[in-house]
Protein backbone atom coordinates (compact mmCIF):
# COMPACT_ATOMS: atom_id res chain seq x y z
CA UNK A 1 0.00 0.00 0.00
CA UNK A 2 2.79 2.39 0.97
CA UNK A 3 4.56 1.61 -2.38
CA UNK A 4 1.75 2.02 -4.14
CA UNK A 5 1.01 5.46 -2.55
CA UNK A 6 4.30 6.66 -3.23
CA UNK A 7 4.10 5.51 -6.59
CA UNK A 8 0.64 8.02 -7.04
CA UNK A 9 2.67 10.77 -4.40
CA UNK A 10 5.62 10.55 -7.31
CA UNK A 11 3.54 10.75 -10.58
CA UNK A 12 1.67 13.72 -9.13
CA UNK A 13 4.88 15.47 -8.62
CA UNK A 14 6.26 14.58 -12.25
CA UNK A 15 2.85 15.79 -13.92
CA UNK A 16 3.15 19.10 -12.00
CA UNK A 17 6.47 19.23 -13.02
CA UNK A 18 5.91 18.87 -16.20
CA UNK A 19 3.23 21.81 -16.36
CA UNK A 20 6.08 24.11 -14.69
CA UNK A 21 7.85 24.24 -17.70
CA UNK A 22 7.23 25.65 -21.22
CA UNK A 23 7.73 23.11 -24.32
CA UNK A 24 11.25 24.85 -25.34
CA UNK A 25 11.93 23.41 -29.42
CA UNK A 26 9.19 26.35 -30.32
CA UNK A 27 11.23 29.02 -29.20
CA UNK A 28 14.53 26.90 -30.33
CA UNK A 29 13.03 27.71 -34.10
CA UNK A 30 11.53 30.83 -33.53
CA UNK A 31 12.80 31.64 -36.87
CA UNK A 32 12.10 28.60 -38.87
CA UNK A 33 8.45 28.51 -40.07
CA UNK A 34 8.77 25.38 -42.11
CA UNK A 35 9.79 23.57 -38.63
CA UNK A 36 7.36 24.49 -36.38
CA UNK A 37 4.31 24.11 -39.36
CA UNK A 38 6.06 20.64 -39.35
CA UNK A 39 5.90 19.89 -35.64
CA UNK A 40 2.08 21.64 -35.19
CA UNK A 41 1.47 19.01 -38.47
CA UNK A 42 -0.14 16.15 -36.39
CA UNK A 43 -2.53 18.44 -34.72
CA UNK A 44 -5.84 18.80 -36.69
CA UNK A 45 -6.64 22.37 -36.28
CA UNK A 46 -6.29 24.58 -39.76
CA UNK A 47 -3.30 26.20 -37.97
CA UNK A 48 -1.04 28.86 -39.77
CA UNK A 49 2.25 30.57 -38.36
CA UNK A 50 2.31 34.32 -38.96
CA UNK A 51 5.16 36.44 -38.49
CA UNK A 52 4.42 40.18 -37.99
CA UNK A 53 7.58 42.72 -37.04
CA UNK A 54 9.18 40.05 -35.90
CA UNK A 55 6.38 38.44 -33.52
CA UNK A 56 5.37 34.97 -33.88
CA UNK A 57 1.82 33.64 -34.02
CA UNK A 58 0.24 30.55 -34.26
CA UNK A 59 -3.45 30.64 -35.11
CA UNK A 60 -6.14 29.32 -36.92
CA UNK A 61 -8.80 32.03 -37.06
CA UNK A 62 -10.54 32.08 -40.74
CA UNK A 63 -11.34 35.66 -40.87
CA UNK A 64 -7.88 37.27 -42.28
CA UNK A 65 -5.33 35.76 -39.88
CA UNK A 66 -2.41 38.32 -40.97
CA UNK A 67 -4.75 41.47 -40.67
CA UNK A 68 -6.06 40.40 -37.04
CA UNK A 69 -1.82 39.76 -35.94
CA UNK A 70 -0.99 42.99 -37.64
CA UNK A 71 -4.07 44.60 -35.48
CA UNK A 72 -3.25 43.13 -32.07
CA UNK A 73 0.60 43.47 -32.85
CA UNK A 74 -0.65 47.30 -32.90
CA UNK A 75 -1.79 47.00 -29.42
CA UNK A 76 0.65 45.32 -28.79
CA UNK A 77 3.60 47.63 -29.25
CA UNK A 78 1.55 50.31 -27.90
CA UNK A 79 1.00 48.48 -24.88
CA UNK A 80 4.90 48.86 -24.63
CA UNK A 81 5.27 52.07 -24.98
CA UNK A 82 2.86 52.95 -22.59
CA UNK A 83 4.55 50.19 -20.08
CA UNK A 84 7.55 52.40 -20.24
CA UNK A 85 5.64 55.57 -19.37
CA UNK A 86 3.93 54.13 -16.60
CA UNK A 87 6.69 52.42 -15.46
CA UNK A 88 10.05 54.59 -16.43
CA UNK A 89 12.31 52.35 -14.85
CA UNK A 90 11.19 49.19 -16.42
CA UNK A 91 13.73 46.88 -18.17
CA UNK A 92 10.99 46.12 -20.93
CA UNK A 93 11.68 43.65 -23.48
CA UNK A 94 15.60 42.41 -23.64
CA UNK A 95 15.84 38.65 -24.39
CA UNK A 96 11.92 38.34 -23.51
CA UNK A 97 10.29 35.73 -26.40
CA UNK A 98 6.85 35.56 -26.59
CA UNK A 99 4.68 32.67 -28.67
CA UNK A 100 1.59 33.59 -29.36
CA UNK A 101 -1.36 30.93 -29.37
CA UNK A 102 -4.57 32.49 -30.60
CA UNK A 103 -7.37 29.88 -31.25
CA UNK A 104 -11.11 29.84 -32.56
CA UNK A 105 -12.28 28.56 -29.54
CA UNK A 106 -11.32 27.82 -25.94
CA UNK A 107 -12.89 24.29 -25.66
CA UNK A 108 -9.66 23.68 -28.86
CA UNK A 109 -7.26 25.44 -26.50
CA UNK A 110 -8.27 23.35 -24.09
CA UNK A 111 -7.85 19.85 -26.24
CA UNK A 112 -4.82 21.44 -27.82
CA UNK A 113 -3.01 23.67 -25.15
CA UNK A 114 -0.63 20.64 -23.87
CA UNK A 115 0.23 19.31 -27.20
CA UNK A 116 1.38 23.42 -28.49
CA UNK A 117 2.70 24.86 -25.50
CA UNK A 118 3.83 21.61 -23.06
CA UNK A 119 1.51 23.08 -20.29
CA UNK A 120 -2.64 23.17 -19.85
CA UNK A 121 -5.50 25.94 -20.41
CA UNK A 122 -4.93 27.65 -17.18
CA UNK A 123 -8.14 30.03 -17.86
CA UNK A 124 -10.76 30.28 -20.52
CA UNK A 125 -10.23 33.71 -20.92
CA UNK A 126 -6.82 33.81 -21.65
CA UNK A 127 -3.53 32.16 -20.01
CA UNK A 128 0.25 32.59 -20.02
CA UNK A 129 2.31 29.43 -20.21
CA UNK A 130 6.31 29.81 -18.97
CA UNK A 131 8.80 28.46 -17.02
CA UNK A 132 6.81 28.77 -13.67
CA UNK A 133 9.81 26.89 -11.89
CA UNK A 134 11.96 29.92 -12.45
CA UNK A 135 11.92 33.79 -10.64
CA UNK A 136 9.77 35.83 -12.37
CA UNK A 137 12.41 38.17 -13.79
CA UNK A 138 14.36 35.15 -15.19
CA UNK A 139 11.59 34.08 -17.48
CA UNK A 140 12.45 34.42 -21.05
CA UNK A 141 9.97 32.47 -23.02
CA UNK A 142 6.07 32.72 -22.99
CA UNK A 143 3.23 31.41 -24.47
CA UNK A 144 0.55 34.29 -24.26
CA UNK A 145 -2.82 31.99 -25.25
CA UNK A 146 -6.38 33.20 -26.20
CA UNK A 147 -9.74 31.74 -27.96
CA UNK A 148 -11.93 34.28 -30.28
CA UNK A 149 -14.88 33.33 -28.70
CA UNK A 150 -14.16 34.21 -25.16
CA UNK A 151 -12.74 37.60 -25.96
CA UNK A 152 -9.32 37.88 -27.74
CA UNK A 153 -8.29 41.08 -25.93
CA UNK A 154 -7.27 38.76 -23.12
CA UNK A 155 -4.30 38.98 -25.24
CA UNK A 156 -3.62 42.51 -23.88
CA UNK A 157 -3.98 41.06 -19.92
CA UNK A 158 -1.81 38.57 -20.65
CA UNK A 159 0.85 40.76 -22.09
CA UNK A 160 0.76 42.95 -19.39
CA UNK A 161 1.62 39.74 -16.71
CA UNK A 162 4.34 39.45 -19.52
CA UNK A 163 5.89 43.11 -18.78
CA UNK A 164 4.91 42.73 -14.99
CA UNK A 165 6.82 39.98 -14.52
CA UNK A 166 10.00 41.46 -15.75
CA UNK A 167 10.03 44.61 -14.64
CA UNK A 168 8.92 44.53 -11.21
CA UNK A 169 10.64 42.40 -8.29
CA UNK A 170 7.93 42.71 -5.35
CA UNK A 171 4.55 42.27 -7.08
CA UNK A 172 2.07 40.38 -5.15
CA UNK A 173 -0.67 38.82 -6.96
CA UNK A 174 -2.93 41.50 -6.53
CA UNK A 175 -0.47 43.84 -7.63
CA UNK A 176 0.21 41.91 -10.90
CA UNK A 177 -3.86 41.59 -11.24
CA UNK A 178 -4.71 44.77 -11.01
CA UNK A 179 -1.71 46.09 -13.08
CA UNK A 180 -1.92 44.11 -15.94
CA UNK A 181 -5.80 45.27 -16.14
CA UNK A 182 -5.21 48.54 -16.36
CA UNK A 183 -2.47 48.75 -18.72
CA UNK A 184 -4.06 46.62 -21.23
CA UNK A 185 -5.80 49.06 -23.96
CA UNK A 186 -9.30 47.53 -23.59
CA UNK A 187 -11.96 48.42 -21.07
CA UNK A 188 -14.63 44.93 -21.41
CA UNK A 189 -17.96 45.52 -20.99
CA UNK A 190 -20.44 42.41 -19.71
CA UNK A 191 -24.51 42.74 -20.39
CA UNK A 192 -26.93 42.83 -17.87
CA UNK A 193 -30.47 43.38 -17.09
CA UNK A 194 -30.75 45.85 -15.49
CA UNK A 195 -34.51 47.23 -13.89
CA UNK A 196 -35.21 50.69 -14.52
CA UNK A 197 -37.18 52.68 -10.98
CA UNK A 198 -40.75 52.25 -12.78
CA UNK A 199 -39.75 48.48 -12.71
CA UNK A 200 -39.14 47.89 -17.00
CA UNK A 201 -36.28 44.97 -17.29
CA UNK A 202 -33.74 46.07 -20.42
CA UNK A 203 -30.34 44.42 -21.35
CA UNK A 204 -27.65 46.84 -20.77
CA UNK A 205 -23.99 47.08 -21.69
CA UNK A 206 -21.83 47.65 -18.15
CA UNK A 207 -18.23 48.68 -18.13
CA UNK A 208 -16.88 45.19 -16.13
CA UNK A 209 -15.19 47.03 -13.55
CA UNK A 210 -17.84 49.14 -12.75
CA UNK A 211 -19.91 46.20 -11.99
CA UNK A 212 -17.18 44.13 -10.05
CA UNK A 213 -17.25 47.51 -7.76
CA UNK A 214 -20.55 47.53 -7.33
CA UNK A 215 -20.34 43.74 -5.68
CA UNK A 216 -17.91 45.12 -3.84
CA UNK A 217 -19.58 47.79 -2.19
CA UNK A 218 -22.50 45.04 -1.59
CA UNK A 219 -20.33 43.51 1.06
CA UNK A 220 -18.88 46.56 1.87
CA UNK A 221 -21.02 49.44 1.37
CA UNK A 222 -19.47 51.83 3.81
CA UNK A 223 -16.72 53.07 0.62
CA UNK A 224 -13.48 54.14 1.86
CA UNK A 225 -10.10 53.88 0.11
CA UNK A 226 -7.94 52.78 3.09
CA UNK A 227 -10.37 49.90 3.47
CA UNK A 228 -10.45 49.11 -0.36
CA UNK A 229 -6.57 49.00 -0.14
CA UNK A 230 -6.64 46.61 2.98
CA UNK A 231 -9.52 44.32 1.39
CA UNK A 232 -7.33 43.89 -1.94
CA UNK A 233 -4.51 42.68 0.03
CA UNK A 234 -6.74 40.47 2.10
CA UNK A 235 -7.91 38.46 -0.89
CA UNK A 236 -4.10 37.36 -1.82
CA UNK A 237 -3.88 35.64 1.63
CA UNK A 238 -7.38 34.05 1.59
CA UNK A 239 -6.18 32.37 -1.46
CA UNK A 240 -9.95 32.56 -3.19
CA UNK A 241 -9.76 33.00 -7.03
CA UNK A 242 -13.14 35.58 -7.22
CA UNK A 243 -11.42 37.23 -4.15
CA UNK A 244 -8.72 37.90 -6.34
CA UNK A 245 -10.37 38.81 -9.23
CA UNK A 246 -12.91 41.09 -7.68
CA UNK A 247 -10.34 42.77 -5.34
CA UNK A 248 -7.92 43.34 -8.24
CA UNK A 249 -10.81 44.80 -10.61
CA UNK A 250 -11.68 47.45 -7.69
CA UNK A 251 -7.62 48.19 -7.67
CA UNK A 252 -7.91 48.63 -11.44
CA UNK A 253 -9.98 51.18 -11.21
CA UNK A 254 -7.88 52.89 -8.50
CA UNK A 255 -4.60 52.06 -11.06
CA UNK A 256 -6.62 53.51 -13.47
CA UNK A 257 -7.20 57.14 -11.72
CA UNK A 258 -3.48 57.29 -10.77
CA UNK A 259 -2.45 56.40 -14.38
CA UNK A 260 -4.81 59.26 -15.58
CA UNK A 261 -3.04 61.99 -13.27
CA UNK A 262 0.77 60.82 -13.91
CA UNK A 263 0.84 59.55 -10.31
CA UNK A 264 0.98 55.51 -11.17
CA UNK A 265 4.61 55.14 -11.78
CA UNK A 266 5.54 57.01 -8.37
CA UNK A 267 2.94 54.79 -6.62
CA UNK A 268 4.03 51.19 -8.23
CA UNK A 269 7.59 52.71 -7.31
CA UNK A 270 6.88 53.43 -3.83
CA UNK A 271 4.75 49.98 -3.31
CA UNK A 272 7.66 48.03 -4.88
CA UNK A 273 10.50 49.67 -2.76
CA UNK A 274 8.31 49.20 0.49
CA UNK A 275 6.70 46.02 -0.18
CA UNK A 276 3.57 47.27 0.79
CA UNK A 277 0.46 49.32 -0.12
CA UNK A 278 -1.13 51.21 2.30
CA UNK A 279 -3.23 54.88 2.23
CA UNK A 280 -0.20 56.55 3.46
CA UNK A 281 1.28 55.50 0.28
CA UNK A 282 -1.78 57.08 -1.94
CA UNK A 283 -1.99 60.05 -0.01
CA UNK A 284 2.17 60.95 -0.17
CA UNK A 285 1.57 60.25 -4.30
CA UNK A 286 -1.65 62.14 -4.63
CA UNK A 287 -0.46 65.25 -2.10
CA UNK A 288 -4.26 65.03 -0.39
CA UNK A 289 -5.93 63.44 2.58
CA UNK A 290 -8.01 60.46 2.14
CA UNK A 291 -11.40 62.74 2.44
CA UNK A 292 -9.93 64.67 -0.41
CA UNK A 293 -9.12 61.57 -2.64
CA UNK A 294 -12.03 59.71 -1.64
CA UNK A 295 -14.10 62.48 -3.35
CA UNK A 296 -11.98 63.34 -6.29
CA UNK A 297 -11.87 59.12 -6.95
CA UNK A 298 -15.70 59.41 -6.81
CA UNK A 299 -16.02 62.00 -9.12
CA UNK A 300 -13.71 60.55 -11.51
CA UNK A 301 -15.39 57.45 -11.43
CA UNK A 302 -19.16 59.49 -12.19
CA UNK A 303 -17.04 61.34 -15.18
CA UNK A 304 -15.98 57.76 -16.61
CA UNK A 305 -19.41 55.77 -16.75
CA UNK A 306 -17.11 53.46 -13.95
CA UNK A 307 -19.70 54.89 -10.79
CA UNK A 308 -22.23 51.64 -10.55
CA UNK A 309 -25.44 53.54 -10.39
CA UNK A 310 -26.97 51.76 -7.83
CA UNK A 311 -24.67 52.34 -5.11
CA UNK A 312 -23.85 55.92 -4.73
ZN1 LIG B 1 -4.42 37.94 -15.00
Amino acid sequence: MRILKTLIMLSVCLLQAACLTVRRDLFDHYDDVAYIEQELRAIPLDLKIVQDRGVLWITDVKDDPAEQVRKYNDGIFSMYDRYRDIYPRGLVGGDIHVIFVYLKTSAEMKQYAWKITGGPQWGDHGHIHTDFIRLKRLRSRYYVCASEDTGSDAIFHEVGHVLNHRNLTYLPDWLDESLAKAIAPYDPSITLSVVSPDGRTSRRAINYYSCQLGRYLQDYPDFNMAALMRYVQRGNFICSRLTLARASDALCLVFKYLAENNKLADFIDRVEAGKKMDMQILENCLGKQEGQIRADYLQWLKANNYLPPQHF
